[in-house]
This record gives structure tokens, C-alpha cells and sequence, in this order.
């Protein structure tokens, strides 16, 4: 345990910010079961649609971003949360534009969780696929949006003026997917239900075979960096405090 996390009791909500349909599964998902277990209200807000994915022609761009969605959602069940939300950004597409940072702002202050959860704005030269470009403007927009955007009461005033949406101070961010891990969660007992979520991605994971295999080779990677006991399996986080 880092000091500087916030002890599960204290939070009541979290919300988890990803770029695309899968990511928080592949990042969190073990980790987020444990939370809704304990009572903890996750919120999971993914902001492109996720029409870029996927290589059947026969398939329209319109008919995937249904299918993403309600793939989500599904995996979403799988542990716990019942609450997501799209923001419907273009896939492949995205920038860290005002424009998102408010987007988030607003889901921030909607949702006034106690920890955010999102992915890394850093470029990652080893894992080259953690890196994309979505993933890393979708992380830089909702660190912009947690510091300073959602508690400056002057930031977006249109949201506090039409929408009753006041400033809102998240007490901690989560990075999944960083190059400095912290934080590494014993998801073991949870692991099952990682491997359901991510099943539910039929349309992403359908065609992996190893998928199960693959997942146990970086979580028990990760749970061997946390200095977890041989045969455990982790979650990596960089844990940032932004009371
Ligand atoms: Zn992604």
C-alpha cells in the first residue's frame, strides 16, 4: 500500500474514464469488481464510440458503435456497474480539446466521485499499444478536467449557470496502463470476472484464443513488481493525490 491512497471506505463513488469499448476492462476491470463489492458506485464514461475498430467489412461503422455499446455495458455487469456512459467522440480521431475537457467537467461534477480512474497521456515505448493516441487524449483531457476544470467554479461557468452542476474536488486519481506503476491491486479472486468483461468484448476478443493466458502473464508480471506472494495476480496503478 502507497500512503497516499485513500482507504477504500472512504469512497463512496468512482468514476472511470476510457478512451475506447475494452479499455477499462483490459486496465481495471479486476480491480473495479473488488470496489463495487465493497458498495463502492462506479460510473464508467468511455469517450470514443469505437467505430474504428474491428475488420468486417460487412459490418457498418452505425452497427458497430451499437455493438460497442452494448458490449460494454455488458461487460459492465460482469462486475458490478450498471452506469455507462458515451460520450460518442470518433474513434481514432480524438484530441485534448476544450471541448472534451468540458465534456468530462461535466461528468466529473454529475458524478462527484471521490477517485477517478483513467489511462496515461504518457507515451510508453515498450508497450507501444498502451500509447494511443486516443488513450493518451482521453488521459490528458480527464487530468485536465480533475485539475483544475471540475473544482474552478469559474471553469466552464455555463455548466454551474444551465446545468446546477457545481465545482467538484476528486480527492484521487488511478492511472492504469502507466509507465510508473504505484499501487497494485490482488485482483485473484476477481480474475474470473476480468476474464467475463472482457469476453463480453465478443466483437474485440472473440478471435483470441490466449486471451486468458495472455492476462495471466502481465497480471502476475504486475503482481510480481507489487511484491505480491508467487502465483497471485495484479492490477498496476500509478496512484496520484489531487485533494
Ligand atoms: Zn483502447
Amino acid at each position: 500500500m502507497t500512503a497516499s491512497v485513500l482507504d477504500d471506505a472512504e469512497v463512496t463513488r468512482a468514476l472511470v474514464i476510457a478512451a475506447h469499448p475494452d479499455d477499462v476492462d483490459f486496465g481495471a476491470a479486476g480491480t473495479v469488481a473488488g470496489w463495487t463489492d465493497a458498495g463502492v458506485d462506479v460510473v464508467y464514461c468511455v469517450v470514443t464510440d469505437g467505430a474504428a475498430g474491428g475488420d468486417d467489412p460487412a459490418v457498418s461503422r452505425a452497427d458497430l458503435v451499437v455493438i460497442r455499446q452494448a458490449e460494454q455495458r455488458a461487460a459492465a455487469k460482469c462486475v458490478g456497474v450498471s452506469d455507462v456512459r458515451f460520450l460518442g467522440y470518433p474513434d481514432g480521431q480524438l484530441e485534448r480539446s476544450l471541448e472534451l475537457r468540458r465534456d468530462l467537467t461535466r461528468v466529473i461534477r454529475q458524478v462527484r466521485p471521490e477517485r477517478v480512474v483513467c489511462q496515461s497521456p504518457e507515451r510508453i515505448y515498450e508497450r507501444i499499444q498502451v500509447s494511443h493516441p486516443d488513450h493518451r487524449a482521453a488521459a490528458d483531457a480527464a487530468l485536465d478536467a480533475v485539475y483544475p476544470d471540475s473544482r474552478n467554479p469559474f471553469a466552464f461557468p455555463e455548466l454551474a449557470a444551465d446545468e446546477a452542476l457545481p465545482a467538484w474536488r476528486v480527492r484521487e486519481v488511478w492511472i492504469f496502463g502507466s509507465p510508473q506503476p504505484s499501487h497494485f491491486v490482488d485482483i485473484t479472486d476477481t480474475f474470473s470476472r476480468k476474464v467475463a468483461a472482457l469476453r463480453a468484448h465478443l466483437s474485440q476478443t472473440g478471435h483470441m484464443d490466449n486471451l486468458e493466458d495472455m492476462l495471466r502473464g502481465w497480471l502476475s508480471r504486475s503482481a510480481a513488481m507489487g511484491g505480491l506472494p508467487e502465483g497471485r495476480l495484479a492490477e498496476a496503478f500509478q496512484v496520484i493525490a489531487t485533494a
